[in-house]
């Protein structure tokens, strides 16, 4: 059956107000052009060569392999990426599409402040006007990436609409964008949204994948038997599993955030839970959404994988059962955190850590002579205040009580 463009079976699509579908066409248009154009991808390697230290190597977790007495662990490192994620990948490509387009600004959503400051990085290293829309609420929470935007150039709007979060600024970023569509590019961070984003996202995310399975080849002398990545909207899960996607005998695992639970009703696990429903929000995906189809509140120890949707494509892998989905909670999280710390001395961001987690509880289970990669997204700097504060260290809390009494009555 010939499948609908941008449909991935029965998910994706692209639900958008008519003013914008001049836009999304000519985005299409130079997306698929990049993509049969082998000198765009030449360009997008060397980028990432020279600004972003790739192409990311792949560690042999010895330590933690011995411990855990299992598969062995290997670890892809896109924490090594400049700005400290896989972020770096996709809003450097779509960059290079700006320039093609000729546009001369970006646009971005930001919940956490991650994507706001990869799209700002961008923008500054292409020369580019940017302005990043972010929940007012997450602005207060979020004060160093904001701090690092501005600095960077980027005008940050707090957006004071619904729950002043994620959801929020994405509407505000469409509504800039409809307002001022012949200059600006909409830089949407993750493997979701309309066609064509997450298709877009996935394919300049592959370069994970790419590499990651000839690296593997080469140190482990065979293919993964599993590979684990964390699922927030999707992006380094698509990136990492467009490697291995085709080969046989090559389990994929997509980790969702299991918050306090899946119980708990405080989560953000869309297809590991039965609380995922299809629904249609600018495409049609699973979302967490009650009875009425409002969207609920999801809840993780890690803002990135904090969301209510997740990528069409994911959900299509789910249905054709070409990747396994599972959730790892808070608690697991902060134990996988200290133990990768500990152990191998890489510090993981709590969005990776889900799928450290996952691996480590599946690891022990398979025989030596087996394999596992893991995608470690990005690194943990950033987590100094959630970590710290999981592992109670009193040291912490006295900086920070004598940071604040520093600035009192200034
Ligand atoms: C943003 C982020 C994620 C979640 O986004 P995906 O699109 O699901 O990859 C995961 N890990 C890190 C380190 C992030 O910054």
């Amino acid at each position: 059956m010939q499948q609908k463009t941008g449909y991935f079976g029965e998910f994706g699509g692209q639900f958008i107000p008519e003013i914008l579908k001049a836009t999304f066409d000519h985005l299409t248009e130079h997306y698929l052009k990049a993509r049969q154009d082998p000198a765009f991808w030449a360009e997008y390697k060397a980028l990432m060569a020279e600004y972003s230290g790739r192409p990311t190597p792949v560690t042999f977790a010895a330590n933690l392999t011995h411990k855990l007495g299992g598969a062995q662990i290997y670890l892809k490192r896109e924490d090594l990426n400049h700005t400290g994620a896989h972020k770096a990948n996709n809003v450097m490509g779509q960059g290079l599409l700006v320039k093609r387009m000729g546009k001369t600004r970006v646009i971005a959503e930001t919940g956490a402040g991650q994507h706001g400051v990869a799209t700002a990085t961008m923008a500054a290293k292409f020369g580019f006007e940017c302005r990043i829309y972010m929940g007012a609420e997450d602005v207060e929470r979020q004060r160093p990436n904001v701090f690092w935007m501005e600095q960077l150039g980027a005008e940050v709007i707090p957006v004071t609409d619904g729950s002043q979060t994620l959801k929020d600024a994405i509407n505000e970023a469409f509504r800039d964008w409809t307002g001022r569509m012949d200059d600006t590019h909409y830089c949407l961070g993750t493997a979701c949204g309309p066609y064509p984003f997450p298709e877009l996202v996935s394919w300049l995310q592959s370069i994970i994948g790419d590499e990651a399975k000839t690296q593997i080849q080469t140190l482990a002398g065979k293919q993964p038997d599993r590979v684990y990545a964390c699922v927030g909207g999707g992006s380094n899960a698509m990136g990492i599993f467009s490697g291995f996607i085709d080969q046989p005998g090559v389990e994929l695992v997509g980790v969702e955030a299991g918050g306090k639970g899946l119980l708990s009703g405080q989560h953000a696990a869309r297809l590991a839970s039965p609380d995922g429903k299809v629904g249609i929000c600018g495409y049609k995906t699973v979302f967490l959404q009650d009875q009425d189809g409002q969207m609920k509140d999801t809840h993780s120890v890690a803002a990135g994988l904090d969301y209510v949707g997740v990528s069409p494509i994911l959900a299509n892998y789910q249905k054709t059962g070409q990747v396994r989905f599972e959730a790892a909670t808070d608690s697991e999280v902060i134990a996988a955190v200290r133990l990768l710390v500990k152990q191998e001395g890489i510090i993981p961001a709590l969005e990776s850590s889900h799928a450290l987690a996952q691996a480590f509880k599946e690891a022990p289970n398979l025989r030596p002579d087996q394999v596992i990669l893991i995608n470690l997204s990005g690194r943990g700097d950033k987590d100094i205040f959630t970590i710290a504060d999981a592992f109670g260290d009193q040291k912490w809390k006295d900086f920070i009580c004598h940071k604040a009494k520093q600035y009192e009555g200034r």
